[in-house]
């Protein structure tokens, strides 16, 4: 359940920074927590939002660089620090990893506690709106394509949900590596914001066949790159797309988890798939100087002020919006 409340101002421990948020961003996430994930328990209550922009308000004792007054964004993981995986910089592999509004409070509140290595600079011409915009799916979508897809110049890449937040994400990064970008969404209003955003091809799920236009603008060949997070609905035809030696990455499955894979695709042409959860901050530390440079552009869709918490998620959920949904405080 949902509910906007008065609590007492979090204090900043060791090493910990407290931000004053001005601005959240939503993702699909909150929508899973807020409706409860079969097996998964959550600690309630539970303040949402993974993403978020702001001021730093107060440090904790030992804090190194941050002081009050700098302007930030918020990465979104938070690890044991000292694991192999996290020394490496891929946080999001440490068995301590969780999310800011899934195993702690998170940024759709006025005030959040981070450890400070969650600090990211905000960029100065950067609104906190779209800085808020940025972190998880920028990251994500970077996860899948670059760190595991290598996705390299002049291949095909097929992006399912081009309308979602990491799936404008993905189409910015796809086109940074110089591949060709087919986006998928389920209105033409959509594929021509995908379009403006640089993507080449775009199809429309609900009046065409998608497998058959990927076979029309490869040439019967397939696809090397396949964006899924949409899971059971999309997944038979993101295997039979790919081209031989293609690589499907996943980050999710908005439509449900169960889904049949037709091993003869997955040998006969030679598949990797690919299974991915955010990314960790060795990453983050490469998009921060293309975001810097204006390679990568957040797409903020609206903004809902924090009152208007019930409505925003009801809007995400409609699933009408092209980027991201932004709360502010
Ligand atoms: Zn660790």
């Amino acid at each position: 359940m949902l509910r906007l409340e008065e609590v007492s101002l979090p204090e900043p421990g060791p090493g910990q920074v407290r931000v004053r948020v001005l601005a959240a961003a939503m993702n699909h996430l909150d929508l899973w927590v807020r409706k409860g994930i079969p097996g998964v328990r959550f600690p309630l209550p539970l303040t949402l939002g993974s993403d978020g922009a702001g001021v730093v308000d107060a440090v904790g004792p030992g804090v190194r660089f941050a002081r009050p007054g700098d302007e930030v964004m918020l990465s979104p993981g938070v690890s044991c620090g000292v694991c192999a995986h996290c020394v490496a910089g891929r946080d999001n592999l440490c068995p301590e990893y969780g999310l800011l509004g899934e195993h702690r409070d998170g940024t759709d509140a006025e005030f959040v506690v981070v450890p400070e290595a969650n600090l990211l600079p905000k960029p100065p011409g950067l609104s906190f709106e779209d800085a808020a915009a940025f972190p998880l799916v920028f990251l994500t979508a970077w996860n899948m394509l670059v760190t595991h897809a290598r996705v390299r110049p002049g291949e095909d890449v097929l992006v399912w949900g081009a309308g979602s937040g990491v799936g404008s994400a993905a189409i910015q990064i796809a086109k940074a590596h110089h591949a060709r970008v087919i986006a998928v969404a389920g209105d033409d209003r959509k594929l021509h914001r995908a379009l403006e955003l640089g993507a080449d091809e775009g199809i429309n799920y609900r009046t065409q066949d998608v497998l058959e236009e990927v076979r029309r603008l490869t040439h019967r060949r397939g696809v090397d790159v396949v964006f899924e997070h949409v899971g059971a609905t999309t997944w038979e035809v993101s295997l039979r797309a790919l081209a031989r030696g293609g690589r499907l990455v996943t980050c999710g499955a908005t439509s449900g988890p169960l889904a049949q894979t037709n091993l003869r695709y997955v040998f006969g042409r030679a598949l990797s798939i690919h299974g991915t959860w955010v990314g960790g901050k060795g990453e983050m530390h490469e998009l921060l100087p293309l975001l810097r440079a204006g390679i990568l552009r957040p797409v903020v869709d609206r903004v809902f002020a924090l009152t208007q918490v019930r409505e925003a998620h009801a809007y995400l959920e409609s699933g009408q919006h092209f980027g991201k949904v932004i709360l502010v405080p």
